[in-house]
């Protein structure tokens, strides 16, 4: 790059002779970026514009045509994708009550990858009743959502896991465990509806209480 006129008042971002825009790391002036220009356009989600400083600038994503921030992007997912989870889950359990894991669950920020920086949970599953303990893991990894469980005891109908195999996707079952990915939010609904029936079926109620 030759030429880098400055654009912006701390001077990190400017152009080069071609027009292109570039952003410089203010603590390594060799680091540069190309980046698109958003001055002049308005964030999608919360109607606001970009200050002219490098750190207002790189702030942006442009997804399917539209303009916003990338810290306003990142807070849609989030709120988004909990939505979504409390929703699979809410579905799948409805017939059985004794969930507590959405209100111990906790974040994990760094093990996993999400690719934009979206939160992980873990939840405690627990159902005294029937003497079933084990944790869900679950969040995005780049372009699915991953979704695992782990039991203290084997899946009491391991069936019900047997069409999640024919599912072109990341896959994995042992008695105690499983892992999946998933691509849609049916999918989603899906997998922790069947997760759920494998750790105890429906039917497990009467059974154990006729027991
Ligand atoms: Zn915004």
């Amino acid at each position: 790059m030759n030429d880098f006129i400055p654009i912006t008042d701390d001077g990190l971002v400017g152009k080069d002779q071609f027009g292109q825009i570039w952003a410089i790391q203010a603590d390594d002036t060799s680091m540069r970026t190309m980046i698109r220009d958003p001055r002049g356009q308005v964030c999608n989600i919360c109607g606001k514009g970009w200050l002219n400083t490098r750190d207002s600038m790189v702030d942006h994503a442009y997804i399917d045509g539209h303009w916003m921030h990338k810290t306003c992007y990142i807070g849609h997912l989030k709120l988004n994708e909990r939505s979504m989870w409390e929703t699979a889950f809410s579905k799948a359990l409805r017939p059985h009550g004794g969930w507590k894991g959405m209100k111990d669950r906790y974040e994990i920020d760094s093990q996993y990858p999400s690719g934009w920086g979206t939160p992980w949970y873990q939840c405690e599953y627990h159902r005294s009743d029937l003497n079933v303990r084990g944790q869900f893991t679950f969040g995005r990894r780049k372009r699915v959502w991953s979704i695992s469980y782990k039991g203290d005891s084997p899946f009491a109908s391991p069936d019900e896991l047997k069409p999640l195999g024919d599912e072109d996707v990341t896959f994995d079952v042992t008695d105690f465990e499983v892992l999946i990915h998933a691509w849609t939010v049916p999918k989603v609904d899906e997998y922790i509806a069947r997760i759920i029936n494998a750790i105890h079926p429906e039917t497990a109620d009467v059974e154990v209480s006729a027991g």
